[in-house]
């Protein structure tokens, strides 16, 4: 699948960061798969849902409309939710929808169409393994638990609110276990994927090694 730049990894590996930067320098779309899960959660948490009544959900996902603008912000039913997907409510549930296999399939099918439309960089748990196997470079990004923890609380910190590291490290963690061990679509690293790992690194040197890689491959 020329065009389309799939990448994987866990919570605060980097991937929403440098798959909107790699669009921008690229001129691609980038799509944020992991905020349609959350604009689901979100419409699960209006309607007064529960994250156990699966049937009722993949109903709600089937009649709701999640939108993107052309900078990435995300609409549900035509209201931009960008800011409101972040909370720690959808945190705390958002895995939970996303272990529901008729969910993912409506999401999946979703996603599939988006990318067969467009120049994409599409980041999630699945997008190498599931959405896009064919894509014509496949990434995952990983970094430490504790990297990722600390990336996540200087962010919450530089949005003046409060954060705890260790509350934060373990959220990151229950998230982890809940997308790499679930049935249906874990979180894994597909074969023929290029591994980065992020630890040390700063995201322009991340950004450095996949455009040297891509760009590399098309002189
Ligand atoms: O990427 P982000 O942290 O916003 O994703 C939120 C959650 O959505 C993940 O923890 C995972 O449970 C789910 N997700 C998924 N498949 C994707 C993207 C996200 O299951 N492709």
């Amino acid at each position: 699948m020329k065009n389309v730049i799939a990448i994987d990894g866990p919570g605060g590996a980097g991937k929403s960061t440098i798959a909107k930067l790699l669009a921008e320098r690229l001129n691609y779309i980038h799509l944020d798969t992991g905020a349609m899960y959350r604009a689901l959660t979100l419409a699960a948490i209006k309607n007064n849902i529960d994250f156990d009544q699966k049937n009722k959900l993949v109903k709600l996902a089937k009649s709701i409309d999640i939108t993107f603008d052309e900078n990435g912000e995300i609409f549900l039913n035509g209201e931009n939710v960008t800011e409101e997907i972040r909370t720690a409510e959808v945190n705390s549930h958002v895995s939970q929808i996303a272990l529901i296999k008729g969910v993912r399939e409506i999401l999946v099918e979703k996603q599939q169409q988006l990318a067969q439309n467009n120049m994409v960089v599409m980041d999630g748990r699945d997008i190498t393994t599931v959405v896009l196997p064919e894509a014509e470079y496949k990434f995952f990004l990983t970094a430490s638990l504790e990297e990722r923890a600390k990336r996540r609380y200087q962010e919450i910190k530089s949005k003046d609110n409060e954060a705890y590291f260790e509350k934060i490290k373990k959220s990151i963690a229950r998230r982890d276990k809940l997308d790499s061990e679930r049935k249906h679509s874990p979180l894994k690293k597909a074969e023929d994927a290029i591994l980065v790992d992020t630890t040390n690194l700063s995201i322009d040197q991340v950004l450095d090694q996949m455009i040297t890689i891509i760009e590399g491959d098309s002189k």
